[in-house]
């Protein structure tokens, strides 16, 4: 008896039980440390999937297609039933090339979330519903900051356009998820620098048309490229936002 107590002391602390041999580098002596955990992923990006149906999405999403291999972590239809394809635990493909802030591998980085739209349509108020229950399961378990909540248009201006300007970004900020301007914005102060800001809120600038009409979709409903009277002010108060907010914290 008191072998076996030992032998699975042992194994506990060799994280004998954790860690496969095969993922074990062969050019290194393997002397393990149980100080560790499961990378986690850090952003949730929201998708449109610009199909006529939920059906018709799980089936891309499921399959090889012509255009490449996709898929999310979850789709939810317009009737608000939300599916899972892969796990959180694994890594999607849902981003593609894309940046944001210092990431640039955005499908090791988040959970994809689909949304069951043609583009063209509103999003349903049961989808909806269903997106905010799914975003306070995972955004508490996973400890992803609330705030991280962006789109696909975001992290890949040049290429793509989910999800659409109908998205209700204010109503996910009203039930605190994704960055929104406050009620009332501070003026804003001379030598203000909207590129700056821009910059800290995590677009890519390196085509600015593209970021602009990335930030008009997401914060104004709109595709203008070139900036409009009131971005300042919004953009300001982004900033100020994002600057009071703590250092995330150092776990453990
Ligand atoms: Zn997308």
């Amino acid at each position: 008896m008191r072998a076996i107590v030992l032998i699975l002391l042992a194994c506990v602390l060799a994280a004998c039980a954790t860690t496969p041999p095969e993922e074990r580098n062969p050019l290194a002596a393997w002397r393990p440390s149980p100080n560790h955990d499961p990378r986690r992923p850090v952003v949730i990006v929201l998708h449109h999937t610009e199909m006529e149906s939920a059906e018709a999405a799980l089936l891309t999403l499921q399959t090889r297609n012509a255009g490449g291999r996709v898929s999310a972590h979850y789709l939810i239809g317009d009737d608000g039933a939300l599916y899972q394809l892969v796990a959180e635990s694994e890594r999607a493909w849902h981003a593609g090339a894309s940046r944001w802030g210092g990431v640039s591998d955005l499908n090791s980085a988040s959970i994809g979330i689909e949304l069951d739209n043609d583009g063209s349509e509103a999003f349903s108020d049961a989808q909806i519903a269903s997106l905010l229950r799914l975003l306070d399961d995972i955004t508490a378990r996973l400890d992803i900051p609330r705030h991280l909540v962006i789109g696909h248009g975001d992290i890949a201006p040049t290429r793509k356009r989910d999800p659409s300007a109908l998205f209700p970004w204010k109503r996910l900020a009203d039930a605190g998820y994704g960055l929104w301007p406050r009620a009332q914005v501070a003026p804003v102060p001379p030598g203000f620098d909207p590129w700056a800001a821009m910059r800290l809120i995590g677009y890519d600038l390196r085509d600015p048309d593209a970021a602009v009409r990335a930030f008009h979709r997401h914060y104004r409903g709109s595709e203008d490229a070139q900036w409009l009277p009131g971005d300042a002010e919004i953009l300001f108060d982004l900033q100020q936002q994002l600057m009071a907010m703590p250092e995330p914290a150092i776990v453990p």
